[in-house]
């Protein structure tokens, strides 16, 4: 492996919102320079037995991941797992009970939509899903770039997706200390995802840390496709302050959406631990 290590440990599969398959994953992983990598599909792992063997091949490093959906502070915040027992059921049982809620959500979603004159974004929406049970905003908005309602995703999300227009609908998502006990049970590390999207006031953003740091989570995300440069810096210091490993991940979707292609991060700040050097034991 190169040094610094090119480390990918956040992406998406069409298992859950990405458009692409482990395999294809893995190889653009490759292709990119990634040394070391890790699939998080949203509130599921069943791509993860894929992931393990097309990493193999294509002679990556390899931790088991997930990203889960929580609840914290009337937030969605995300956490992701790296270098879990991906057998354990008592994680497969927590991701499917954070599952569930997610049909009925987007059934309402493409209610909420007709009544704002689109008709049928439900059933467009199922066009672009790879796994039933993990229907997912991007779905949508894929649909609603396909028939020409806006120009991109983020558009979409600007105009009906996010809190206050007309295509969300709030839903509550797992406990942070659950979440946080079905990762570190199997053996892995849990990692605050992304932090600076969350626009958290100080004082919710110091209980969230400190309230991850009791249920035993032990990373926070630095370098991410959604962290500028200061907020990367800035999250290295708040790994500092709470005594947390640092993370690094694109969390690529889907060539051509986003701007940060897998394995094309800016390296960690010096003095950081990184959260691979934790899990040892846990790379495949
Ligand atoms: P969901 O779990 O159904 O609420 O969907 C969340 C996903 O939507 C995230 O994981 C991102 O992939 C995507 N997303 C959220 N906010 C935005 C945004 N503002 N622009 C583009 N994609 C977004
Ligand atoms: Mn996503
Ligand atoms: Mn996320
Ligand atoms: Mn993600």
């Amino acid at each position: 492996m190169s040094f610094p290590l090119n480390a990918d440990l956040h992406c998406h599969s069409a298992r859950s919102d990405g458009t692409l398959t482990p395999t294809q994953l893995a190889e653009r992983a490759r292709a990119n320079g990634v040394d070391l990598w890790s699939l998080t599909d949203h509130d599921e792992i069943g791509g993860q037995p894929e992931a393990i063997e097309a990493a193999r091949v294509q002679g990556l490093r390899y931790l088991t991941g997930v990203e889960v959906s929580v609840t914290f502070a009337d937030t969605t915040v995300h956490i992701v797992g790296l270098g879990f027992d991906h057998a354990d059921p008592r994680l497969a049982e927590g991701l499917a009970d954070t599952r569930d809620g997610r049909v009925p959500r987007a059934v309402e979603m493409g209610e909420q939509l007709a009544k704002t004159g689109i008709p049928g974004a439900y059933e467009g929406a199922l066009k672009y899903v790879g796994n039933p049970h993990m229907i997912a905003r991007p779905h949508f908005a894929r649909y609603l770039v396909e028939i020409g309602v806006c120009e991109d995703v983020p558009e979409v999300f600007r105009k009906y997706l996010t809190e206050g227009k007309p295509g969300y609908v709030p839903h509550r998502w797992a406990r942070l200390g659950d979440a946080v006990r079905w990762i570190t049970q199997g053996g892995g590390v849990a990692v605050i995802a992304h932090p600076a999207r969350y626009k958290f006031t100080p004082t919710e953003e110091y209980a969230l840390f400190s309230e991850f740091r009791q249920h035993g989570g032990q990373g926070v995300e630095v370098v991410t496709g959604a962290h500028s440069a200061q907020e990367a810096l800035r999250y290295a210091d708040m790994a500092h302050e709470f005594g947390l490993a640092a993370s690094r991940g694109s969390d690529f979707h889907s060539p051509g959406e986003g701007h940060i292609d897998l394995g094309r991060l800016p390296p960690l700040p010096a003095g950081l631990t990184p959260v691979w050097s934790l899990l040892q034991e846990r790379l495949f």
